[in-house]
């Protein structure tokens, strides 16, 4: 039995403190973290526009659980479940692509960046959910991609790359349309991911067989 989301009543000003504090943590989880300090500096441009929330099926999947965090990364999971039914959720993927189960489990949305919720020029900074044991299919995409792990864990696949079992705080480097795919286990993974370099407003492609 899923526990629904809370219904979105708070007034404009509510939601955008939350999201005010959701960027302030995803700024410490970045503080704290060389990897992440290294692939980018933070965004020193962002400024929050109110945007319309889109829920997705997946949401109340991450609102009944989210995975384990650890306890660096509790905060930052928190404050992304604050937001979460505030949020532009997207799924992009189409039925084709990844299939009926994937797209009732799957959801992200961009935290900063080209279109918002903190309007950026300098990264995108998305947070992306998958519910357990599904699988990824292959894809690509220009910008060079750091995947932090916040709660739950995922297997990382990459052309050219060993497969890794990663969890709460680590993370992982995806080169410029480099192929990579994820198989979650059985627990669901919850991620917040930046993108660097040219084509950040662009959709992930999948790659051909
Ligand atoms: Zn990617």
């Amino acid at each position: 039995m899923l526990i629904d989301a809370p219904s979105p009543l708070l007034d404009s000003g509510d939601v955008r403190d939350l999201f005010v504090r959701a960027l302030a943590a995803a700024r410490d989880w970045h503080a704290g973290c060389p990897v992440q300090r290294e692939f980018a500096p933070w965004p020193e441009d962002l400024t929050y526009i109110p945007r319309e929330s889109a829920q997705v099926p997946g949401l109340a999947h991450l609102v009944n659980d989210p995975g384990a965090a650890s306890d660096r990364s509790r905060a930052l999971k928190d404050a992304i479940l604050a937001i979460a039914p505030f949020a532009e959720w997207r799924l992009t993927y189409t039925e084709d692509e990844v299939g009926a189960d994937f797209l009732q489990r799957f959801g992200w949305f961009e935290l900063a960046g080209p279109e918002g919720h903190f309007l950026t020029t300098q990264a995108r900074i998305t947070v992306g959910f998958w519910g357990a044991n599904l699988y990824y299919p292959r894809h690509q995409h220009e910008p060079e991609e750091l995947y932090t792990v916040v709660s739950g864990t995922g297997l990382f696949h990459a052309d050219g790359a060993p497969d890794r079992l990663l969890g709460p705080g680590e993370t992982r480097l995806h080169v410029a349309n480099q192929p990579h795919a994820m198989t979650t286990t059985d627990t669901p993974i919850l991620t917040l991911v930046y993108w660097r370099g040219a084509g950040l407003a662009d959709p992930p492609r999948m790659t051909a067989a």
